[in-house]
């Protein structure tokens, strides 16, 4: 037998068994992102390197260590995407969307990171992102996070996560904290390990947003940003705190949250959970006003977020949310010749008339009780059987497989209308669950 040939370590098959889940969370996001009128965007996967290092900053994880990197046949240097906001500023700018003009934009889709694979951390792993341009005030950052919580409560996780919130200044806010904090970290220095020397001359701040459990109470007692901002950004803060506040969002002000991007300015935020392990955070995004001009495109505020959809599959998985459906309503077992024809028939009307109703149909024949086994293991709620006798009859024969109400009987012959009726209750039943 020749050698079987593996998929990439880190880069995952999303088996038939999980897609339900996926087809659950991106159906809601489409859902609620038209609902509060975002459009949808679609580019590239891979991009010059340039982009991303210009963007995301040389001294980051993603820059140093996590990206997919190559040189094509031209020897031009390209990187499959580590993130969407570079991108997308990138595509705004080059096709005219961010001049004297708002844009509330999303897209979904992979990502790339060079890291190593472990629960809720993979190399090839999707994200929802949405970003928004031409807008300065706190009200789009409230409208984001608003639009964020009401998401969590559509797939029923509300209680599962929580909000923490930080403000980053401006730039020239965060240069000067910068001095202040390098003060005393290099009064500490001897604690540093080696990550954060070298930050303590590129980029300090990166090392409040340490992991490392040696150095937690030393950054706990560091001086902190939100002390050091300029009056504009304390009023901007103030004021999405109030926003919150008046719709009853409740959040954390994490001072020491500062993402591991380089392009954040005022308002940062992630949306954490204690069930996932080490990968807490699933979702998480900021305002970057200075981005647009960085790359290249007129001066533009922006402020986006990003959610990482396996944590969300993992964590509607683990809350063992059932609302999302995957069985067929109906099986339908053709017996013969010519219900062959007929049935195929029969399901195809059924279509017609329900758009939603869901049939899974036992192709390939074989005899009642062999089809009657693949028709219990399809989880269907009924099983609809169709013979010579139900033809000569026009009748279709309904068996009911799971739960049947109480004086019903188990199976009962009905006609294609009164099944179209059987069928029409069965989807109002689910209707909040139907997708
Ligand atoms: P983390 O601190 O977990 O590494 P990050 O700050 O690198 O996250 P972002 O770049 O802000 O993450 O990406 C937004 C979201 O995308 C994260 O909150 C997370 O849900 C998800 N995400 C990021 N990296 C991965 C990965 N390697 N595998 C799965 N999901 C990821
Ligand atoms: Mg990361």
């Amino acid at each position: 037998m020749a050698d079987k040939i593996q998929s990439i370590r880190g880069m995952n098959d999303i088996l038939p068994d999980e897609t339900p889940a996926w087809q659950f969370i991106e159906s809601r996001l489409r859902q609620l992102l038209k609902s509060y009128n975002y459009d949808e965007i679609r580019f590239p996967i891979v991009e010059k390197t340039a982009l991303f290092k210009r963007s995301i900053g040389e001294v980051t994880d993603i820059v140093e260590k996590e990206m997919y990197t190559f040189e094509d046949r031209n020897g031009d240097s390209l990187t499959l995407r580590p993130e969407g906001t570079a991108v997308c500023v990138r595509a705004g700018i080059q096709n005219g969307l961010l001049v004297n003009q708002q844009q509330r934009l999303w897209y979904i889709g992979p990502m790339f990171r060079h890291e190593r694979p472990q629960k809720g951390r993979y190399r090839q792993f999707h994200q929802l992102g949405v970003e928004v341009f031409g807008l300065s005030g706190p009200d789009i950052d409230a409208e984001l996070i608003m639009m964020s919580a009401r998401f969590w409560k559509m797939l029923g996780l509300q209680d599962s996560v929580t909000l923490q919130l930080n403000s980053l200044g401006t730039a020239q806010a965060r240069e000067q904290y910068r001095s202040v904090l390098v003060d005393y970290l290099q009064q500490h220095s001897e604690l540093l390990d080696e990550d954060s020397q070298r930050r303590l001359q590129t980029n300090p701040l990166r090392i409040l947003d340490s992991k490392n459990p040696a150095i937690q109470e030393m950054i706990e007692q560091a001086p902190r940003l939100m002390e050091h901002l300029d009056d504009e950004s304390r009023q901007h803060f103030a004021d999405l705190c109030a926003y919150l506040d008046s719709v009853g969002i409740a959040y954390e002000i994490n001072t020491r949250l500062v993402r591991g991007l380089d392009y954040y300015n005022r308002t940062v935020f992630e949306w954490v959970t204690d069930k996932l392990g080490a990968q807490g955070t699933v979702c998480a995004g900021g305002r970057y006003d200075g981005l647009v001009k960085q790359l290249g495109g007129r001066e533009t505020p922006a402020v986006g977020f990003a959610m990482g959809l396996e944590r969300l599959v993992l964590l509607v998985q683990q809350e063992q949310l059932k609302n999302y459906i995957k069985q067929p309503h109906a099986v339908l077992l053709m017996m013969g010749e010519r219900a062959q024809a007929a049935g195929l028939a029969l399901s195809e009307q059924l279509r017609d008339a329900l758009p939603k109703v869901r049939i899974f149909n036992i192709c390939g024949g074989g005899s009642f009780k062999s089809q009657m086994k693949r028709a219990d293991k399809s989880q269907a709620e009924i099983a609809l059987i169709l013979g010579d006798d139900e033809l000569d009859k026009q009748l279709i024969t309904v068996k009911y497989l799971r739960q049947k109400a109480d004086n019903k009987p188990q199976q009962e012959s009905l006609s294609q209308d009164q099944l179209i009726e059987l069928f029409k209750t069965m989807l109002t039943k689910n209707a909040l669950t139907e997708q």
